[in-house]
């Protein structure tokens, strides 16, 4: 008898299938998407579009209607969007594009988990480049890993912190290769967007979500902005069809009808992580400053305290793997609790749980 792994790819022996803890929970907070709701003109189009063609019918090729909307959103050209099933599916197809198997693939640490993933399951070698100790990707280390690909995350996930527009324009500047900008949280930041330096670099693919700020993560819905050389080849590897068509109906609907409603979520966001970062100081914690739509606490004994709180019915992201090697993370033995910002009477019903589960 063969095993499994006999007939499984080399590169897949080492990757397990992604398994956070979704199971239902009272209060979620632990995946940074929008806790505001659907915006009204998307769920609208959704419940209008399901009686007709829109189901029967394969959806657009490649999203064109959806690339020229994005486009005006971020004040592109067309031709300089790709779009995906989720900005996931645009960050893999990627990888995919540029990376030959062996490659290199340069990721701070810690950043996106799905990172390294996409990189081994492309057979590409994921090098984890330790941020500085202000939570800054660290510009030299990662351009001497001589990394074909180079991946950037600002704001970071999980730290929350944006990284410096100085040290963005040098890794693009000097990458031997294509670096990825992911701006899943853009919207939430008060820095510079990196589609400020799409004019200058041929090799730059700034990368963006309508999950978090905009509201539609079950609907998967991504894209990415770069060179139309660059975004070509990105949708070579993506394939057609990738964003179904009440996907793409509600996208569309957000985007010209929702973004005055958007803007308000993410204000008030905006406001409630201030509120929050206070909160958690008065209970002794050291939260890490945030431009997201969510904010890392580090501190020892984090994993209890977060089992602790769904007990008690509320989800946040724990996290035993932030390593030892910046000062704010070794001190709390590498674990840290990621709670996502929402409207203010959730976050005091997780903030009672959390004293709580401190106090036992
Ligand atoms: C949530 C998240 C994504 C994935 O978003 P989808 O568009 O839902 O696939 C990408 N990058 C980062 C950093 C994220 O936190």
């Amino acid at each position: 008898m063969t095993s499994s792994l006999d007939i499984a790819r080399e590169s897949y022996r080492s990757i397990s299938l992604y398994a956070p803890n979704r199971a239902p929970a009272r209060v979620d907070l632990s995946d940074n998407t929008n806790l505001w709701g659907v915006p009204p003109a998307a769920a609208r189009a959704i419940a209008g579009a399901v009686a007709g063609a829109a189901v029967t019918r394969y959806p657009n090729l490649y999203a064109a209607e959806l690339k020229r909307e994005l486009a005006a959103y971020l004040g592109a050209a067309p031709d300089t969007v790709v779009t995906g099933c989720g900005s996931d599916d645009v960050l893999d197809s990627a990888v995919r594009a540029f990376g030959e198997p062996g490659d290199r693939v340069a990721v701070p640490d810690p950043s996106f988990a799905m990172i390294p993933i996409f990189a081994r399951m492309n057979a590409l070698e994921p090098v984890l480049v330790p941020l500085t100790g202000d939570f800054d990707a660290d510009a030299d280390a990662m351009l001497a890993t001589g990394a074909k690909l180079i991946y950037l995350c600002s704001p970071n996930n999980p730290t929350g912190a944006a990284l410096r527009p100085e040290t963005i324009e040098r890794v693009v500047r000097e990458a031997p290769g294509v670096v990825i900008v992911d701006e899943a949280y853009q919207e939430f930041s008060d820095r510079p967007s990196a589609t400020r330096l799409l004019a200058a670099s041929e090799r730059l693919l700034v990368c963006r979500t309508m999950s978090k700020a905009f509201g539609i993560a079950g609907l998967r819905v991504g894209y990415a902005a770069g060179a139309p050389s660059l975004v070509a080849e990105v949708e070579k590897s993506r394939g057609p069809y990738k964003v179904n068509a009440l996907a793409e109906r509600a996208a569309l609907a957000a985007l010209r009808e929702d973004l005055p409603w958007v803007r308000a979520r993410v204000a008030e966001a905006v406001e409630n992580r201030g509120r929050l970062a206070e909160r958690l100081r008065a209970l002794g914690l050291a939260p890490v400053p945030s431009q997201a739509n969510f904010v890392l606490v580090p501190f020892r004994g984090a994993c209890d305290v977060a089992r602790r709180m769904r007990d008690a019915g509320i989800a946040v992201r724990p996290f035993d793997d932030l390593g030892d090697r910046l000062p704010a993370f070794a001190a709390a033995g590498g674990e840290g609790l990621r709670i996502s910002v929402g409207p203010w009477d959730v976050l005091e019903e997780m903030l009672a749980a959390l004293a709580d589960a401190l106090g036992g």
